[in-house]
């Protein structure tokens, strides 16, 4: 199949049979990709592309271990989760050894949406709460519930159809270089405090009301936002805060979960709290679409008390868990992790020797496999440089390296690549990095 339309006829066909607001990386000029292996992808005139962006195909593109398990599933049975199977429980037992001990009845659905909204239906049951507290600036999830409380689409929004409803409250966005609260407005304040104050404060106007809070929801570390690390103590206190309130807290590690962090399995580990829901997605199937939702037996419990079963179609079949089974094998076998923790410590050196010598980039931020470039105009103003971070995505993929920028301002240049992506990987993407910064330097010289 793959190959049999010349790159014109796909554009078309694209245009003219596909909803026209389904977007395409580098939308002027996009890239049509026919195969991938690793941390590499390739075009239909076989240039291979590096590839920076792809945290879905989180063990590799295409690993042969992950393609021979659903590939053996898929001949031998597959069907929906209402007969017993090994698959749908082994995966659970695995997904849960791997998690502090109260986080241990999981729910498997079929994509990041679909646990999150699940996620604020068990916090719903659990709390009896209505009201919702969410990060500025973040991303959960294209159903309703999920545009609901995504500034990250609600705010693009222009035709005032869908807007915030009253249940949902945002609070500010812990970003410590960009956010309301940062090093340069408050460089002697202790920044996590002052945001945590924000959602104590939140939960002060929702009592006042009257109403109950059923949930906290936030990624690990924020990534549609901007690639933000929240400042150390953060999610401890705030999780303090909501539990105190009554409230459950959701961490969400669709994008940030399995091991990108490299020091642990999951993000939430370096902000040292354990929520009482987790969702996961996007890296769990390597690309096929599996996630889940895992929570402690207390709210499972409230939710089998709300009177009504739950049932996936998909959600738990046997081809799925056979694939999220290899990928958790591969992550160990291929000693994913340490991978990231290595290549992780690379970048850091590597991409602040490019902070030293280019005023565009304003700050460097990451850990392990998820890093991110704020570019500004001016590092006394902190102003975006919105053209210059797309200047440099499409020079790069000049250069076959894939690439994407994030934020609010899409200033924000954004690398989560495979967790295979290795040591030339980084000198290569820095070599290219470095010369594309140098041709924005002359260029404004000139
Ligand atoms: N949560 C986060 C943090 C995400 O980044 C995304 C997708 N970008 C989702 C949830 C939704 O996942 P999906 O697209 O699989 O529904």
């Amino acid at each position: 199949m793959n190959g049999s339309l010349t790159k014109e006829q796909t554009l078309n066909l694209r245009k003219q049979f596909i909803g026209p607001s389904c977007t395409l990386f580098f939308k002027s000029d996009p890239v049509k990709i026919v195969s991938a292996k690793g941390q590499y992808m390739y075009d239909e005139e076989g240039h291979e592309y590096l590839d920076c962006i792809n945290n879905v195909a989180h063990v590799g593109h295409c690993h042969p271990q992950v393609v021979a398990a659903g590939v053996e599933q898929m001949g031998q049975l597959n069907t929906n989760s209402r007969f017993l199977h090994d698959n749908i429980v082994l995966l659970a037992q695995k997904l849960v050894s791997h998690l502090p001990n109260q986080l241990c009845m999981v729910y498997f659905t079929n994509s990041g949406s679909e646990a999150n909204d699940l996620a604020l239906r068990l916090s719903r049951h659990h709390t009896k709460g209505t009201e919702i507290i969410a990060l500025d600036r973040a991303y959960h999830g294209h159903v309703v519930s999920l545009i609901d409380l995504s500034t990250y689409k609600l705010d693009r929004m222009i035709d005032g159809v869908h807007t915030k409803p009253d249940f949902v409250h945002i609070a500010e966005c812990p970003d410590t270089y960009r956010g309301k609260y940062n090093t340069a407005s408050n460089p002697n304040d202790d920044l996590a405090t002052l945001y945590a104050n924000n959602v104590e404060d939140i939960l002060d106007n929702i009592a006042k009301k009257d109403k109950q809070v059923c949930c906290f929801i936030a990624e690990s570390m924020q990534s549609c936002g901007g690639q933000v690390i929240y400042p150390p103590g953060y999610l401890t206190k705030v999780f303090q805060s909501v539990r105190a309130a009554g409230g459950v807290c959701i961490l969400d590690e669709v994008q940030v979960g399995f091991g990108r962090v490299g020091t642990h399995m999951w993000s939430f580990s370096t902000q040292n709290v354990v929520p009482d829901i987790l969702t996961l997605g996007k890296p769990m199937g390597n690309g096929h679409p599996l996630s889940a939702v895992i929570t402690t037996k207390e709210i499972a419990a409230s939710f089998e008390g709300c009177g009504v079963e739950y049932f996936n179609t998909y959600g738990g079949n046997p081809v799925s868990c056979a694939i999220g089974l290899a990928v958790l094998d591969v992550i160990e076998k291929d000693k994913l992790l340490e991978n990231a923790v290595k290549i992780g410590k690379l970048m850091e050196t590597k991409l602040n020797e490019l902070k030293e010598k280019y005023t565009l980039i304003g700050d460097v931020r990451g850990v392990g496999m998820f890093w991110g470039l704020d570019l500004v105009k001016s590092r006394a103003t902190r102003a975006p440089a919105t053209e210059e971070a797309a200047y440099i995505v499409s020079r790069l993929k000049e250069e076959y390296i894939l690439f994407s920028r994030d934020g609010p301002d899409e200033n924000v240049l954004k690398f989560k690549a495979p967790m295979c992506f290795n040591k030339d990987n980084v000198e290569h993407l820095i070599l290219k990095l470095d010369k594309i910064l140098a041709e924005l330097t002359s260029n404004k010289e000139h």
